[in-house]
């Protein structure tokens, strides 16, 4: 089929609920992918920063082969050797930690806030506004952004919002049933925003006194996207919960929970499960994923690229006005404009570049970690012929 024909049959069968690009993707080899009219593009969204290690990567095809022709799935009522094995690995980068398999981001989140309320045996969770944490229920009311839960109400309750940065905010915010605070180290669909270490180092010191759980969602921060494999470690944060989705398993679906050992303790055998947590399958395929970031020093290509990356957008502030401000860390970088960069967004994809546009005025650019100094020569070039474009 092509891409018209795909694109206008969609709305008699699936429900609408995606603001989509007008292009349907056929396949994808490293930071390319392909449209089903045979466009190639280069990928510098990589699926909302979860195709870390780039699309159809060896080291993936060859696990998910080996693994489903052994066992794809069985249920968390047995023991499974590739459980404990992920589990081991994710505990050498957040150490003293326990594991929860689940499926996504939200799932994970929602997990974390029940994880929280029984551990601490209190009830409210505080998150920041323009955070984002998922689209269930209990996740829409801790995002802070109303237009995700205004229309579900009613909402559960035990939920607070502050701004994000402001630590007084915050501490007058806090009351003795605040159970957890949940943070973003850099909020993604907020538009690459972060805060600085004396907020960070503060919030974990409030928490500590005061009992109350620091729960950092790391579900697109994590993974080597920020040049270090966990965001935490930019602000040297040990946060009681992490919890990470996105590009665990290199686009195969998965979320995790990674608590503390003494907060794990707070679950109890029959308080959390889900069917698909953790199968063989995912956990083969995230170890795959999670060993050929460290092996192809793809942390330190995202620390080296990503300086260079905001170096060359820099350039291109100084050429042109609309451009606010360049930031992120790693390869999660947002360029912030004066205007909204819907338009750009069509006009790059036009030439051949996947980018988004987030927080209505952010081109937020989480590209594979793998990409290479010339495709950002490429890319670069390329916005620079948008910019004068829309310049005139
Ligand atoms: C994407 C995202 C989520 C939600 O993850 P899903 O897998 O879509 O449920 C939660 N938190 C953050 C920070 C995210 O970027």
């Amino acid at each position: 089929m092509e891409n018209e024909e795909i694109i206008e049959s969609y709305p008699k069968y699936v429900m609408n609920t995606y603001g989509r690009q007008p292009i349907a993707i056929s396949h994808g080899k490293g930071i390319k992918v392909w449209d089903n009219n045979d466009n190639e593009y280069m990928d510098l969204f990589a699926g909302i920063a979860v195709n870390n290690i780039g699309h159809a990567h060896p080291n993936i095809l060859n696990a998910l082969k080996e693994q489903s022709e052994k066992l794809i799935h069985c249920s968390n009522i047995y023991y499974n050797e590739n459980q404990l094995k992920l589990a081991k690995l994710l505990n050498k980068f957040i150490l003293n930690t326990k594991v929860f398999f689940a499926n996504s981001g939200a799932e994970a989140n929602e997990g974390a806030i029940k994880l929280a309320r029984k551990y601490t045996k209190k009830t409210e969770i505080i998150s920041t506004k323009n955070s984002f944490h998922g689209r269930t229920l209990a996740t829409i009311t801790a995002t802070g952004q109303p237009k995700y839960s205004e229309p579900f109400k009613p909402l559960p309750a035990g939920f607070k919002h502050v701004k994000f940065g402001d630590i007084d905010e915050l501490k007058n915010t806090i009351n003795d049933k605040t159970a957890a605070i949940i943070l973003e180290v850099i909020q993604g669909e907020g538009g690459i925003v972060t805060a600085d270490i004396t907020y960070f180092k503060e919030v974990e010191k409030i928490s500590k006194e005061n009992n109350i759980l620091l729960i950092l969602d790391e579900v697109q921060t994590g993974f080597g996207r920020c040049g270090k494999m966990f965001a935490s470690e930019l602000f040297n944060l040990n946060p009681d919960i992490t919890t990470v989705a996105k590009a665990i398993a290199g686009g195969f679906p998965m979320g995790a929970i990674i608590a503390n050992e003494k907060v794990a303790e707070g679950f109890e055998i029959g308080d959390h499960g889900t069917t698909f947590g953790g199968t063989p399958l995912a956990c083969a395929v995230a170890i795959a994923s999670i060993n050929t970031i460290i092996d192809e020093n793809l942390i330190e290509n995202s620390q080296n690229l990503g300086k260079y990356f905001k170096n060359e957008l820099l350039k291109l502030k100084n050429k042109y006005d609309f451009i606010k401000d360049v930031r992120g860390y790693g390869l999660m970088i947002g360029v912030e404009l004066a205007i909204k960069c819907s338009d750009i967004v069509d006009k790059a994809r036009e030439k051949g570049f996947l980018i988004n546009c987030t927080a209505e005025k952010v081109i937020r650019l989480v590209p594979p970690l793998i990409i290479k100094k010339e495709e950002i020569d490429i890319f670069i070039k390329a916005m620079n012929e948008i910019f004068i474009e829309i310049s005139n």
